[in-house]
C-alpha cells in the first residue's frame, strides 16, 4: 500500500516507520525547507514512550533527554515559592520517563525512517478522489496517486482545511498563547531543574537541555493583545506583554533574536470524524490537545502506531482502517481533551489568589502520598494492541 503523509513532525515520521516495517510505501511532504526541530522540552512517558519502545528508539532519546528531578516556582526575586519533585511520578512509572525536546524526538523518529522517500519543501495542495486511489497535487505542480493520503500536518493543517473545511469549525481556542526560543550560552545553570515564574496571566520557565542549550517557554493569556499576532510581529509581542515581569524575563528576552521562535494559539482540535474517503487525519490535525496537556507526542505517536497497525491489517480497505482507527481512540482522545482545562489554571491563572493556590497546591504535592495519587491519575485507559501478526 502506498501512503502519502504530509508533515514530519512527530506522528508524520511515526506513521512512515511502522508502514515501512509492515511492508508498505509510505512517502513523506514537508511544507518547511528542512526538518524543524524548535520548540520546548516535553515529558516523555505512557503511550508515546511504550510506541518509542517497541521501535527500539529509547536508548537514543535517552542519550538525548535529562532527568528533570524538580519543578520549581521562583517569585521575581528568584527565590523559591514552591517545588514539585519528580521522583514518585517517575517510580510511578517505573522510571519509563525521560524529559526531551520536541525536536530531538522527532529528528530520532525521522532518522528512523532511513531510506523512507521523503520531500522537503514540497507538500500536498490537493486531493482528489479517483476509483481506486486518491491522486495529490503537489506544491511543485507534479500529482501523485496513493492508495490514502493522512495529514500529519500539525495543529493547522492543510489537508483538514481541504477535506473538511475551515479550522474555526473544529478549534477550541483556551485563550491563551505560547512560544519558545533558545539561547546556548544562557548564564543560569541549572540541568535538573525546570524553573518558572508565574504572576496572573502569564507564565515564563527555562529548562537546559542535555547538550546546554536552555530552553524558554512562555504562556499567556489571549486577554493581553488585540487579535492574534502576526507572525512578524511575534517577538515585539512577548517584548511587550512581558516588558515588567521581573525574574530572569528580561535576560530571557534578549535572546529573542538568538533564532526562531516558535508562537502558536494553545488550541484544541475537536472533530466528530477523523478521514473522509481515502483521506485521514493524524496527530495534532486530528485531535490536539493542546500543548496544556503535555501529551501531545505521544498521543501523535500513539495515533500513528494505531493507524499504521490498522492499514496495515485492513489489507487495503483504507476506509475499513481509518473507521477503526477512529473507533479505537476517538473516546480516548476526547477524553484527555476534557481534562485540559484545569491544567490551564496552572499554567496561567487569572488572579493573584489563583497564583497563590497553585502555588499552596504545588506545596502540598510534595506530601508523599499525594504525588503518587497525583500520578496514578495520569495513568492512560488505553492498551497498545500488537498489529505484528496482521
Ligand atoms: C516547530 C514546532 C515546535 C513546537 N513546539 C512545541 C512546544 O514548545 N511545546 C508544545 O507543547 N508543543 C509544541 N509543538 C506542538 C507539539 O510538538 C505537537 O503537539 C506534537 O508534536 C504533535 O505532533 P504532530 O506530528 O501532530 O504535529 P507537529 O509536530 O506539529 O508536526 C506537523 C508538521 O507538519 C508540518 N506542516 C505544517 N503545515 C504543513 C503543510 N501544509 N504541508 C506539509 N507540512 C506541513 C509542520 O512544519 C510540522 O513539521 C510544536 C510543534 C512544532 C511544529
Amino acid at each position: 500500500m502506498k501512503v502519502g503523509i504530509n508533515g514530519i513532525g512527530i506522528g508524520g515520521p511515526t506513521l512512515a516507520w511502522w508502514l515501512r516495517q509492515y511492508g508498505h510505501e509510505p512517502v513523506l511532504f514537508e511544507r518547511a525547507p528542512q526538518l524543524r526541530t524548535e520548540g520546548f522540552v516535553v515529558d516523555f512517558w505512557g503511550l508515546g514512550y511504550a510506541v518509542a519502545e517497541r521501535m527500539g528508539l529509547i536508548d537514543q532519546l535517552r542519550a538525548k533527554g535529562s532527568e528533570m528531578k524538580q519543578l520549581t516556582f521562583v517569585d521575581s526575586d528568584g527565590h523559591e515559592l514552591a517545588h514539585l519533585d519528580t521522583d514518585q511520578i517517575r517510580a510511578q512509572w517505573d522510571d519509563r520517563f525521560i524529559t526531551v525536546s520536541r525536536g530531538a524526538i522527532c529528528q530520532t523518529l525521522f532518522e528512523a525512517c532511513g531510506d523512507v522517500r521523503a520531500e522537503f519543501g514540497t507538500h500536498i495542495v490537493g486531493v482528489e478522489e479517483q476509483p481506486d486511489g486518491v491522486q495529490a497535487t503537489l506544491s511543485d505542480g507534479r500529482t501523485e496517486t496513493f492508495d490514502a493520503i493522512v495529514g500529519a500536518d500539525g495543529l493547522h493543517s492543510a489537508i483538514r482545511e481541504m477535506v473538511f473545511g475551515p479550522e474555526e469549525q473544529f478549534e477550541v481556542f483556551m485563550d491563551c498563547y505560547v512560544a519558545a526560543w533558545r539561547a546556548s550560552a544562557y548564564p543560569h545553570h541549572d540541568p535538573e531543574r525546570y524553573v518558572a515564574h508565574s504572576i496572573p496571566n502569564r507564565w515564563a520557565a527555562r529548562i537546559e537541555r542535555y547538550d546546554g542549550v536552555t530552553i524558554f517557554l512562555c504562556i499567556f493569556r489571549a486577554s493581553l493583545v488585540d487579535g492574534d499576532p502576526a507572525h512578524g510581529e511575534v517577538r515585539d509581542v512577548l517584548r511587550r506583554v512581558y516588558a515588567d515581569v521581573g525574574w530572569e524575563v528580561p535576560e530571557m528576552l534578549a535572546h529573542l533574536d538568538d533564532g526562531p521562535v516558535y508562537f502558536d494559539r494553545v488550541s484544541q482540535i475537536r472533530m466528530p470524524t477523523w478521514s473522509k474517503g481515502r483521506v485521514g487525519l493524524l496527530g495534532d490535525a486530528a485531535a490536539c490537545a493542546s500543548l496544556l496537556a503535555g501529551e501531545g507526542t505521544g498521543l501523535a505517536m500513539t495515533e500513528a502506531y494505531v493507524l499504521a497497525g490498522e492499514l496495515h491489517r485492513a489489507q487495503g480497505d483504507v476506509e475499513l482502517a481509518f473507521r477503526r482507527y477512529h473507533d479505537k481512540l476517538g473516546g480516548f482522545l476526547a477524553h484527555e481533551q476534557r481534562g485540559v482545562s484545569v491544567v490551564r489554571s496552572f499554567f496561567a491563572p487569572t488572579t493573584k489568589a489563583g497564583v497563590w493556590a497553585r502555588n499552596l497546591l504545588t506545596r502540598a504535592s510534595t506530601l508523599p502520598g499525594l504525588t503518587r495519587l497525583a500520578a496514578a491519575q495520569t495513568v492512560p485507559s488505553f492498551e497498545l494492541e500488537d498489529y505484528t501478526s496482521g
